[in-house]
Parts: C-alpha cells; structure tokens; sequence
C-alpha cells in the first residue's frame, strides 16, 4: 500500500493540487531559512514546527485532491490532519514565546501540547477525520461529520488564545517602548494565516473554493520577513542577563540576607583576588577581608532598605591601595521584604589619581608646585574672612625677582625655570623656618606661598602680632639672594624687591591688598631693587604716575625732548682734558629737566630704549661732525648703551652707517657697558660687542666694583677701559676695605693692560689718592659737571687752538 501511494503515476495532479503542493515546499523552505537565520533559538525552531506542520497538511491535500480513489485520498487525509492539529499547539507555543512577558503562564503551552494528543489519537486510532472522503468538483476533500466539531472549537479556541497572546505582547511593547512593528506584523500575519479556516467551510459541505494556501502563504512570508528583519523577540534584560554579568567591568557580588555570596561574576573575582568557588555560599564579610564597610553597611542598608554610593579603600595586595566605588541596591520580593542585596564596585583608584592631577594643574603652578594665582585669591580671600572675624592683622608680601628676565632672554628659559624652582623651595623653606608657616591644602591656611607667574610670588603671613613683624621674614627672605645659586653649572646672582601691604591697615580686601602690595613692590624696584617696602598711599599715586611718565615718553623723541650733556674726563697725572661721556637729559613738558635715573630703566622696560639709544648715537655723531665743521679737533665721546641695544641685530650696522654717514672716525667714539648688563651675556650681546671691537671701537666697562662680577669674568669681553664706580671713589678715604678694593681693580686692570677710569671725584684728596694707585683717568664734579652743548663747545674751545 505504501509504495501504492508513493508512486506519482498514480495520481493525476490537477491545477488545485500543484497550487497547494507548491505552496508547502516553498512554506517548508521558508521555515528552514527561518530557522538558521534565528540560529536555531527556541522561538525559531517552534516556528519552524508551525511551517513543517502547514507544509504537511497542504502536502498531504494536494494528493488528496489528487487521489485515484477514496483510499488513496483517506490515507493522505490522516497524514494532512496529523499536519493541521500540529498547527494550532504551535502557534500558541510561539504566540507565548514572542511575549517573553507571561513567564508565569509558561506552564500552558505544555498543557496545550497534551490536549492537542487527544485528537491524534482519534486521528491515528480512528477514522472519524476522514470517514467520509467526498469527490468535489477540485478532486478528493474530507467532510466532516458532528463529532468532529469538538476539535474544530479546539482548534480555533487555542488559535485564537494564541491571537490573544500576540494582543498581550503588543499591549507590553506600547508600556515598554520596544520595537512595535515587529508585533504588529506579526499579528497581521496570524490574522491572515487564520483566513485559512475557510478550508474547513468544504468539509461541511460548502463548496467554496479551498483558498486556504493562499492565506497561509502571506501568513509564512510576513513571519519570516518579521525574523529577517527584526527577529522574532527582543533582547530583554533577562536575556541579556548572564553575558553582560560576564563582561561588565564592574564587580558584581549578590548577597542574600545572611550576607552570603549568591551571584559573582569574573570582574569581582579579579578585583578582590579571591576565586569563586572561595566566594559562593560564604559570607562575604569571612572572605573578603579589610572590607569593614561591607559587612557595616550591608546591616545597615537591609534595615532602612535604601540605595547606597559610597567609597571605600581596599588594599588587595600590600602596598596597593586601591579606591572602590560600591553601589549597593536592595532586592525586595513581592511583599517589600528585603531579600538580597546587588553589590556593584568600580577600581576608581586612576580616576582619582587624574582627578587629583586636574584639580593641582588647575589649583597649582606646574613648574614650583606652588598654588597658582586662582587658587592663591581664593586663599586670599579665605584667610581674609578668618581675619575679619577674629580682628586678626595679615602682611601680604609681594616678591619680584630683580633682572630675571634677563637671566630668562641671556641663558634661556630652562635655566630661568629652574631657577625660579629653586627660589620657590627657597623662600617656601625660609617661611616654613618662620613660625607662621604652614602648608596650603592643609587644614590650616594661614601663611601661603603662591606664585602669580612670571617671577612673581605672593607670601601671606596671618596672625602677625604687630605690623612690623613682617618686615623679619621680608629680610630674611631679601637674606636667602645674597648666596649664588648655581644652575646648570652657571653662578647666578639673584636679588628680590619685595612690597608689603597690611590688613587691615591699608585695604580690607583681597584685590586692593594686592595692588597695594604690588605698588609697594614697585616702589621697592626705584629704591634701587633688593629691598622691601611697606605699603604707603603715595604709592598708587606714583604708579599712576608711572603710566603718565610712559605715555609721555612714547612721545618724546618725535617733539624731540632729548638732549645730550657732556661730562669732561681727564688725566690724572696732569688734569688735562681728553674725552668726555654723553648723558641723555629728558627735558619734560612738566617737570623740567629729568636725568636718566629717572627715566632710564623705564625705557628699558617698556621697549623704548632701542629708539631712544639710536637717537642718542645719532645726536653724538651728528654733533662731533658740527664741532668739527666748526674747525674743531675731534674729541673722544663715550656713549652709554644698554643690554637690550646689544641685543639688536642691527646694532652694528646702525653704528657703522652713522659713523660713514657723518664721515667720524671709529677712534671718536666709545661705548659704555655697564657690569650688570654684560653679566648675563647672551651669545647675540657678546657678537656686538666683538664685532664692535673688530671694528677697533673702544668698550668701557661702567660702574665696575658695584659688585657682581670678577674681573676674570669679564675678560671674555673684549674690553679696552674699567670705569671704576663712583660708590667706590667716594668711600676710598673714609673705609678701608673700599680702598684696598679700588687699588686691586687698578693694579689687576693694568695687569690685562685695561686702561681705569675713576668716576665721580668730587674732590682733591680723592685725586690725589688716585694718582697714589697709578688710575690713569677721571671724571666728576671736581673736574667738571656734564655741561649742555653750548657749554661743553665753550670749553673745548678754550681747551683747543682753533
Ligand atoms: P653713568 O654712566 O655712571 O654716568 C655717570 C653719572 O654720574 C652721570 O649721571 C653723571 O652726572 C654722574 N656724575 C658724574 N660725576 C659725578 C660726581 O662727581 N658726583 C656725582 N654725584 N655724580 C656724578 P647721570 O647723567 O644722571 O646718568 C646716570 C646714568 O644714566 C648713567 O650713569 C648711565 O648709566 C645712564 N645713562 C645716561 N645716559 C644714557 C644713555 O644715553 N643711554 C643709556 N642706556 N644710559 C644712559
Ligand atoms: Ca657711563
Ligand atoms: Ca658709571
């Protein structure tokens, strides 16, 4: 009989039957695509049971349909109906799994699986399903008869149960937001899919055209257009679960009431060293020690049931301590008992450490490890508060170092940073050395070293008894610049000016106590730096003052308010005249004449120097060029040029093109250097003065013996005069050391054939002492006063046959 039925020839397969029979291979295919592409997941093979079970019974009808006689029908019809109670248990079996939801009524589907055995054993052990095979005008088709009706309400009943379920799903998807297309598709489908029903109209005698296939068809296809595109579920938390245990970062520990580990995942093994099999079923106070905050807590969180973030240091091996970040959450079950509790820690410890890193960068200067100028006003105006209330008096000392830019554009900004370090740890040790001092970011802020940039540091001492007690620690910090300080193999000499302002005796806050302390360490600068001063009202009005005098200087080449005056030099032996030295004279619109202390070091600062010194050396050459117009002899002028002329590139050229434009011979003219500005020589500084010498113009070297450098030292520069300070020449008859010191310039000078010149002899005795020591000239009151041009032109005149 089987093989009777396997053999195609016996059956004539009509236009219905090949529709059907079609329509299951490709519903069978589909199923199998289905299947792979949702990886052989639980959902994807209860699918794939629906497909195989549709394919089955269209399969089976169309042989039916087919069929050579009613036998042949009866058997396949056994087979298709095998298909189509399969259906029904399936779908309800898929409906339920999409709505991952209902897992509390999981336990249908098995019950719905058992029910749907009751109709297979009627199927298989009797032939009430196809005890009336009728021909219809398409072929053989089963008709149905009363009893068969039970199953019919079963079918549709678990059908629609399984529609209701998809219902349910879309209901949750809308409450939480996941992919809705998905289900509504789905339930489309089913909708269609159950359109096949009509079938069932035929077996009652309707003779409606079995469109079923047609129905089933799009139901497969949107089904697995659904599992192409979105798959059949979505990922839920649960789901997600176990892997996400596995690799999150974060230890995870799951205590029960008892304290007892019931869930660690690999991350908290690594991070508190201990295996799992050490952690699980123990409590975890036994197991993970120096974790006093756990076991306190935990108590503490089941009681009020709350959330809990907190930090806690953990030392997993010695000498690495680390910073956990625990979060604990306690689990509830359904009546708000407490049950367990999730325990999630981090390692925080980098994240501190970068933290801290940030809040220094922001809060301290990087270079000294001082607090920076943010962080110094904020401290400012902490210890300022302290000091209002307690009626506390507070010194704000403002340090500038004197001349470090220098050091900075002569040596380089490498050298100058270290040795700003160096200062810093300097005046941080001499303020620790005083009893006011302790460290900011401590507990106590009362006396603060910060630096405000460049060569600036600010030092607050708090809780002075009296004013004056400041002045001590601004010697002793004045004290600490008279040793060298070596840098990379350079003897550096460093001096501070340093400004003082009180609280609250000349300002109340934190912007002005600065600014007056600033004023006062200006003022400190035109008192000849390396000194400190306290704070007095004038000053303010002197650095306004200052600004006024700046602006006006910008000015004062281009309405030509600079003149030149000369000072006569003479030899000692005979006192006759042989050169003289050219001194600017500012003559200001206000205040008259102004000598070059009081301008001088200004210009310095602020650039105009370069265009001031240009006009100087024109003035000179141009006026020799008019003394000797006027038939007179050429006289040897020495003009004073100051490091930052050195510094510029065309300095040379500048000179030499005035020399040949007012057609002067270099023997004329000489420069003045003074011993400070030659200290810190920069490679481009030391270049002019060797092309000058190259050019055989004469270097003098200006107010030696004021006591920065040694002789031997400035022997790199090609010299040809020493002028002796005029400190030096006043104080020569009344101190000793003084004298012995002239006298050694003088003979080491003419030992490296140096010619000396004595500056500021204001009388005979000074001479005459000078002529003891072998000086060869002088200049000063004595002799003769700088004289303006008129004068000077006078006295060349009656010093020259015209
Ligand atoms: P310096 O080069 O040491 O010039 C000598 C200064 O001593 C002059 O002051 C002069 O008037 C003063 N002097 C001369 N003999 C005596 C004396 O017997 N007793 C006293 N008490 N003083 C005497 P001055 O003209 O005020 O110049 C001050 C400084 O200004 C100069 O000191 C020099 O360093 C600088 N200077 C003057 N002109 C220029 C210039 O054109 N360019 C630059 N860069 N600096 C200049
Ligand atoms: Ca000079
Ligand atoms: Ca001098």
């Amino acid at each position: 009989m089987i093989f009777e039925l396997l053999d195609l020839s016996n059956y004539s397969l009509g236009f219905l039957s090949l529709q059907t029979l079609f329509t299951s291979i490709i519903v069978s295919i589909l199923g199998i695509i289905a299947l792979i592409h949702e990886r052989f997941s639980r959902i994807g093979m209860v699918f794939f049971g629906i497909t195989q079970s549709i394919a089955l019974w269209l399969f089976a009808y169309s042989w039916i349909y087919s069929s050579p006689n009613i036998q042949f029908a009866s058997a396949w019809a056994k087979v298709g109906h095998f298909g189509i109670v399969m259906i029904s248990p399936a779908c309800y079996h898929f409906a339920t799994l999409v709505n991952n939801k209902v897992k509390r009524r999981f336990r249908d589907v098995p019950v719905v699986w058992l029910v749907s055995f009751v109709p297979l054993i009627f199927l298989f052990f009797t032939d009430i399903f196809e005890r009336s095979i009728q021909s219809t005008q398409w072929g053989y088709y089963p008709f149905y008869e009363a009893e068969v009706y039970i199953f019919l309400v079963y079918f549709l009943g678990i059908n629609f149960l399984a529609t209701r379920r998809l219902w349910q799903s879309y209901r949750n998807a809308i409450e939480e937001g996941v992919n809705l297309t998905r289900i509504k598709i789905l339930l489309v489908a089913f909708c269609i899919g159950y359109l096949a029903s009509f079938d069932f109209a035929l077996a009652f005698g309707f003779s409606l055209y079995p469109f079923g296939y047609i129905a089933i068809m799009i139901f497969i296809l949107l089904c697995t257009f659904v599992v192409l595109r979105y798959r059949f579920v979505d990922i839920t938390p649960a789901f997600a679960a176990l892997p996400i245990l596995r690799t999150m970062r974060e230890a995870l520990l799951v205590l029960d009431r008892d304290l007892i580990v019931r869930v660690v995942n690999p991350a908290a093994c690594n991070l508190f060293g201990i295996k799992k099999s050490a952690l699980l079923g123990r409590r975890v106070d036994h197991t993970i020690i120096n974790s006093p905050p756990f076991n306190e807590n935990l108590n503490a969180l089941i009681r009020y049931s709350s959330l809990h973030h907190y930090e806690i240091e953990y030392c997993h091996t010695p000498g690495d301590q680390r910073i956990l970040s625990v979060s604990n959450t306690i689990m509830n079950d359904s009546s708000g008992k407490p049950q367990a509790v999730v325990c999630v820690a981090r390692d925080i410890t980098e994240y501190k450490r970068s933290e801290e890193r940030i809040r220094f960068l922001a809060y301290y200067d990087s270079l000294t490890g001082l607090p920076n100028r943010t962080f110094c006003s904020e401290l400012l105006s902490r210890s300022l508060e302290r000091a209002k209330r307690y009626s506390h008096t507070m010194a704000l000392l403002f340090v500038d170092l004197d001349n470090f830019k220098r050091i900075n554009d002569t040596l380089g900004h490498e050298i100058g940073d270290q040795l700003l370090k160096v200062v810093a740890q300097n005046i941080g040790a001499c303020i620790r050395g005083s009893d006011h001092f302790a460290r900011a970011g401590k507990r106590r802020y009362e006396n603060i070293v910060s630096r405000l940039g460049g060569d600036e540091f600010i030092i607050l001492l708090s809780e002075i008894r009296q004013p004056s007690d400041s002045h001590i620690v601004a010697q002793r910090i004045l004290d600490i610049f008279t040793k060298s300080i070596n840098i990379a193999g350079n003897e550096l000499f460093i001096t501070a000016s340093i400004g003082i302002a009180l609280f609250p005796i000349d300002s109340i806050d934190v912007d002005s106590l600065l600014r007056n302390a600033d004023a006062a360490m200006y003022h400190a600068k035109t008192r000849g730096k390396n000194n400190y001063q306290f704070y007095n009202e004038t000053m303010n009005a002197s650095a306004h003052e200052r600004l006024k005098l700046e602006h006006q200087l910008h000015k004062a080449i281009e309405r030509n308010e600079f003149s030149v005056s000369y000072q006569p030099v003479a030899t000692v032996n005979d006192v006759s005249f042989v050169g003289c030295e050219a001194l600017i004279r500012w003559n200001h619109p206000e205040h008259g004449e102004l000598l070059p202390d009081e301008f001088i070091q200004l210009a310095e600062e602020c650039g105009l120097i370069l265009p001031i010194g240009e006009w100087m050396i024109t003035a000179v050459c141009m006026q020799q060029r008019i003394w000797r117009n006027a038939g007179l002899k050429p006289v040897r002028v020495a003009v004073n040029l100051s490091s930052r002329q050195l510094e510029h590139p065309d300095m040379v050229e500048i000179i030499t093109d005035l020399l040949s434009k007012y057609d002067l011979d270099v023997e004329w003219l000489e420069f003045e250097i003074t011993e400070s500005a030659v200290m810190y020589n920069s490679s481009k500084a030391l270049e002019t003065l060797e092309r000058l010498n190259k050019m055989k113009i004469k270097l003098n070297l200006d107010d030696f013996g004021t006591g920065y450098s040694s002789l031997a030292y400035v022997r790199r520069i090609p010299f040809n005069v020493i002028k002796i300070d005029r400190s030096l020449i006043n104080n020569m008859l009344v101190d000793h050391e003084d004298a012995t010191i002239t006298a050694a310039i003088i003979a080491m000078a003419h030992s490296l054939k140096l010619k000396i010149i004595a500056e500021g002899v204001t009388n005979e005795q000074e001479l005459i002492e000078l002529r003891k020591l072998g000086c060869d000239e002088f200049q000063g009151f004595m002799y003769s006063k700088p004289l303006k041009i008129a004068e000077f032109t006078t006295f060349l005149k009656e010093r020259q046959i015209c």
